[in-house]
């Protein structure tokens, strides 16, 4: 491998500049050519392709977004939009491809595989939904949103003894409502994983003041519906009863990424550049119980990531 090239795509997430950071400076370490590829896919089918040095990289570790900028794009989901991209590396001599992404941005990545690109995967989204690595990239700092909004909602929610639903993202993946909701101590965590009884989500949030607590907050994941509607059907349950609903948004995807989304990016990025000169091509970075690891994307795009029970249990005892 001579030549390099990194591109971020699909939702943006903190940390994807450290990554693109630890991508070029670890590929001009080793003596590489690296370039960087603008608006994901988009920009590759379009050539919008520039060469990258040390310096273009400064002062971005601690941005969230992207400088790369992200895009989704419709013509590479197209076989001919697929081609399009090979041919266009190939005729500048990039022999490897970085993607930064989530799975939609891997399924992309293993198609240029396929068609004789070496590339390799960071998981760069904010929801944690993807397989083969413990954490993704942008996952904690979402966290630390979340985890922040809610110590906010409660000082006003307890001077009002009023409860609070608070919707946060995750697409189809219940890790931000279950990590943000133990470490905030919410009483209720609503998550895709796990079916519900309504009845019963509402009982407990009104009990929750019987009990003598001064507030309750439920965490509901996007995966399970919008919080407008949760509270809508929480009040059509117990009409006495009106919870305050709040929706985050994609303030979860701003701000300057936490110490380990940097950390984790920048070994990840480094990671991807080694596997990819000693020969790797068409798998997923990622960080497992502390290693990292190499994972055909194969297997990544076909496997459902693993729900933590046993810490969503652990919320649920700790709340009462
Ligand atoms: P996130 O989940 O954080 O939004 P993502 O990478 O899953 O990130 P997508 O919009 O699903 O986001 O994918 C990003 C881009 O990857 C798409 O716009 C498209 O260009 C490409 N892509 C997605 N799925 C495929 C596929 N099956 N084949 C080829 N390319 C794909």
């Amino acid at each position: 491998v001579k030549k390099i090239a990194v591109l971020t795509s699909g939702g943006d997430s903190q940390g994807m500049n450290a990554a693109v950071r630890a991508v070029v400076r670890s590929g001009l370490y080793f003596g590489l050519e690296v370039f960087g590829i603008q608006r994901g896919y988009h920009g590759l089918i379009h050539d919008d392709i520039f060469p990258m040095d040390l310096r273009s990289v400064g002062d971005i570790i601690q941005r969230g977004g992207t400088i790369l900028q992200s895009a989704r794009c419709m013509e590479f989901m197209r076989a001919e939009g697929q081609q399009k991209a090979a041919e266009i590396l190939r005729e500048r001599g990039i022999d490897g491809l970085v993607v930064i992404g989530g799975d939609g941005s891997y399924q992309g990545a293993n198609k240029l595989n396929k068609l004789g690109i070496r590339t390799m995967g960071l998981p760069g989204t904010i929801d944690n939904d993807i397989p083969y690595t413990d954490f993704t990239i942008g996952f904690d700092t979402a966290v630390n949103v979340v985890v922040d909004a809610v110590n906010k909602l409660r000082d006003t929610m307890s001077s009002h003894e009023r409860s609070s639903i608070v919707e946060v993202m995750g697409r189809y993946c219940g890790d931000i409502a279950l990590h943000a909701g133990l470490a905030s101590g919410a009483e209720t965590i609503l998550v895709p994983e796990v079916t519900y009884n309504m009845q019963e989500v509402a009982d407990r949030m009104r009990n929750n003041f019987e009990k003598g607590k001064r507030h309750s907050i439920l965490l509901v994941a996007e995966g399970v519906g919008r919080g407008e509607d949760i509270g809508k059907l929480i009040h059509e349950l117990c009409p006495d009863y009106e919870p305050r609903v709040t929706v985050l948004g994609h303030i979860q995807r701003g701000g300057a990424p936490t110490p380990f989304d940097r950390n984790l990016a920048s070994r990840l990025g480094d990671f991807a550049v080694r596997k990819l000169i000693e020969g790797e091509s068409g798998k997923a970075c990622g960080l497992v119980k502390g290693e990292l690891v190499l994972t055909d994307f194969d297997i990544v795009v076909n496997t459902k990531k693993e729900f933590n029970m046993e810490m969503y249990e652990l919320a649920q005892r700790l709340s009462q």
